[in-house]
């Protein structure tokens, strides 16, 4: 490069220019020599170079106050030497680019990827998802190699720029009249080379092993629910940050109790007597027993409520109901007397039967009377 021009020159201001005035500047200068517009462009390469260092400099009250008292000369002092590419104007200017583009600072920023997510796939007893639990699980996954702590060097050593594409992570090639741009073959678009990969992970960054990760079950969950836990998934390539890892819960069926909601549903047998003349009985409930009482004349299939017995919401804690369902046992085997009682029994009710009875076929008589 040739002689280097005044940075308020490049940039189009004057000398007494402020923030704000600088930014708009280079905002306009980036937006029309943005290289995602002017593919293969040496030329506007070169001006969204220019542009970004001279916007650097003046934007650092401490590098500006230096170029304007001793130029490009006194900056060279301060270990300041413009860019190496396009890779460190976009991690500078990065949320410049946002503003400027609605997305992040061009594609180029991407390279460093996520790892991937990962599923394990809980089961769990009725009552650890009612209340919660906690418990250990091995996973096997890429985890940052534990050497080179996941930036793929020997320890000691260092990355180093790509000779090849300078560190931008692509090169341009002429084909007949076009120039395309790829990802460069030397880096792979990576921008850096490692000279000494370490030994370990063989310069991945990442080994398989396995991991003891401790999942909390809040109390509440239900089949079907979802855990994230966040940076627990595959360690990310080249040094990328981690995916997350996803719980799915599977909650075994309960010998009594049945859910519905945050209400669990359960059925009690009751014995015909205790249904016609009412009774206390002691009904289970999550946490413990309870006494229910069966009012006179309770019918087959009647629905009991106790309040707040129920599982914990997983959004506020507040709890559901128990609902308890009587069913009405049949006696099978009767004594000789307990059968007399209730051929007794059924001779009274026979008579008001046949009491209501007759009342009603006297009505509908006197009605076809008419
Ligand atoms: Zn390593
Ligand atoms: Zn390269």
């Amino acid at each position: 490069m040739g002689q280097k021009r005044d940075y308020y020159e490049v940039l189009g201001v004057g000398r007494e220019a402020g923030a704000n005035e600088l930014k708009s500047a280079y905002r306009k200068l980036a937006l029309r020599y943005h290289p995602d517009k002017n593919p293969g462009d040496k030329e506007a390469e070169d001006k969204f170079k220019e542009a970004a260092e001279a916007y650097e400099v003046l934007r650092d009250p401490n590098k500006r106050q230096i170029y304007d008292q001793f130029g490009h000369e006194g900056l060279e002092g301060t270990g300041f030497s413009g860019f190496g590419g396009f890779e460190d104007i976009f991690s500078s200017f990065g949320s410049i680019f946002e503003d400027f583009f609605g997305f992040g600072g061009g594609r180029r920023r991407s390279r460093v990827q996520r790892g991937a997510d990962l599923r394990y796939d809980l089961q769990l007893d009725f009552m650890d998802a009612a209340f919660g639990t906690e418990t250990q699980i091995d996973i096997r996954k890429n985890q940052p190699c534990p050497e080179c702590q996941g930036n793929r060097c020997e320890p000691g050593t260092q990355p180093e720029t790509c000779r090849h594409c300078g560190g931008a992570g692509q090169v341009s090639r002429s084909q007949g009249f076009f120039t395309v741009r790829t990802a460069c073959p030397s880096c792979h678009g990576q921008g850096q080379t490692i000279p000494h990969p370490c030994p370990r992970c063989r310069g991945a960054g990442a080994v398989v092993a396995e991991k003891k990760v401790t999942i909390k079950v809040p109390a509440g969950v239900d089949h079907g629910s979802r855990l994230r836990l966040a940076g627990e998934g595959e360690a990310g390539p080249m040094g990328g940050p981690p995916g997350d890892l996803y719980v799915f819960i599977h909650v075994e069926a309960h010998e009594f109790f049945r859910r519905e909601d945050n209400d669990v549903i359960c059925q009690i047998p009751i014995s015909f007597v205790q249904a016609i003349l009412g009774d206390t009985i002691k009904v289970p409930t999550l946490q413990g027993e309870k006494e229910l009482k069966i009012p006179k004349g309770t019918q087959y299939g009647d629905l009991f409520r106790f309040r707040g017995e129920g599982i914990p919401s997983l959004r506020n804690g507040n709890r559901g109901d128990q609902i308890i369902q009587v069913t009405i046992k049949t006696p099978t085997s009767l004594s000789k007397r307990q059968e007399e009682l209730l051929a007794e029994f059924s001779s009274l009710e026979e008579r008001k039967i046949s009491r209501k009875l007759k009342n009603l076929l006297k009505g509908a008589a006197s009605k076809a009377a008419l």
